[in-house]
């Protein structure tokens, strides 16, 4: 598996000037754990001064925009995210997908964006329940990588890819670790034809519902290369136990 356990707090629309005591206390704490790779994806308002209150953590976006600069009223773009100390983004997570009408050809020239502007990124796939039902889970998935997933021979050492199925998003539901292990080789598989020896080194998370309760099953398994968290990750305490679980 590629490089160190990745935990990464994804914490969405949340977040003011006072949750930087939780980035403070998650900082001092990542110290303890320096076989994890920690980070945090807060809102873009908060990027800078997270950036400025933490000096172990990764720091990234949650969404970039496909340009520069320009006439994109609200949008921010990866230079910005880069210039504001940002060191990674998401892309692709379902809510964009889902909420925003991101198509995959959206989030691979977001990805792209990103790797040219000098940030990692991590790239979120995952299936509907209705798709998993209907037994596409893998192949719906696979198809997801293979057309959103940044391009270029470097491409591979700047990203990771995050399966996160979107019922098991803010539900408490997870799945089986044996379908976990069965997404991930595929993923794996994908990855390999997309990219040839270098698709090994890609790390693949596993974001949805995990918790402090989940988190050492769930990173047990094989091509588990770490997760990402939403609500958990709002609370020093439950974010440092699933750190600790992946230590
Ligand atoms: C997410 O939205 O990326 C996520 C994994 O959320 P949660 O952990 O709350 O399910």
């Amino acid at each position: 598996m590629a490089g160190l356990p990745y935990i990464v707090g994804n914490w969405k629309m949340n977040g003011t000037r006072a949750m930087l005591n939780e980035v403070r206390a998650i900082d001092r704490a990542a110290g303890r754990f320096p076989r994890v790779q920690v980070a945090i994806a807060p809102p873009a308002t908060l990027i800078y001064r997270t950036r400025d209150a933490a000096e172990i953590i990764g720091v990234g976006g949650q969404d970039c925009h496909v340009q520069e600069s320009g006439a994109f009223t609200g949008d921010i773009s990866a230079p910005m995210l880069k210039d504001a100390g940002a060191d990674f983004t998401i892309v692709g997570h379902s809510e964009r997908r889902t909420l925003h009408g991101e198509s995959d050809g959206d989030v691979q020239a977001k990805a792209d964006a990103a790797i040219a502007a000098g940030l990692g990124v991590i790239l979120c796939v995952g299936e509907s329940e209705a798709q998993r039902d209907a037994g596409e889970a893998e192949s719906v998935v696979a198809a997801q990588v293979a057309a959103s997933c940044p391009q270029g021979e470097q491409a591979p050492e700047k990203f990771s890819v995050a399966y996160e199925p979107i019922w098991a998003i803010g539900t408490g539901r997870v799945p089986s670790v044996e379908d976990v292990a069965a997404m991930h080789s595929a993923i794996r598989a994908k990855l390999v034809e997309l990219y040839g020896d270098s698709g090994t080194g890609v790390r693949i998370l596993y974001g949805g519902s995990v918790k402090a309760e989940n988190a050492a099953e769930l990173l047990s398994v094989p091509e588990v290369g770490g997760a990402l968290v939403g609500g958990a990750s709002l609370s020093a305490e439950s974010f440092l136990s699933i750190v600790g679980a992946a230590a």
